[in-house]
């Protein structure tokens, strides 16, 4: 049985977001690869990776995951440029999550950089 990516895309995380968590060398080719990666890596509580794909503008300090938290599936509902040869991008989109037994939706419209070759999650903030 393969291990589906917890970012949803149905492939396997070895051959998905797997790949972006292992390589030393940048975070992923586009914007939204990068966003899936970085909800597989709170899905997955990697700490180390959600800081180091964090723009250092905007970088906090650390991160806490929540036990109470249980993360249910993310969707892709737009992106803007983040392509291979695109300097910036954003990404929108719906990560849904429990909480002490509560169902939220968290909607937000990411902007990524690209530094030094490497995309960078910059900001997050409400769509609207
Ligand atoms: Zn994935």
């Amino acid at each position: 049985m393969t291990n589906l990516c917890p970012c949803g895309s149905k492939n396997s995380y070895a051959d998905c977001c797997g790949l972006i968590h292992r390589s030393g060398a940048g975070f992923g080719t586009t914007a939204e690869s990068l966003m899936r990666a970085r909800y597989s890596a709170y899905v997955m509580e990697d700490r180390p990776f959600i800081l180091s794909s964090w723009h250092p503008d905007t970088r906090p300090g650390t991160v806490t995951f929540s036990p109470q938290q249980e993360w249910l599936g993310l969707e892709i509902l737009a992106t803007e440029r983040g392509g291979p040869l695109d300097s910036e991008g954003s990404v929108e989109f719906i990560a849904r999550f429990r909480h002490d037994g509560d169902y939220f939706e968290l909607h937000e419209l990411s902007t990524f950089e690209r530094v030094d070759g490497n995309w960078l999650y910059a900001t997050g903030g409400d769509p609207d």
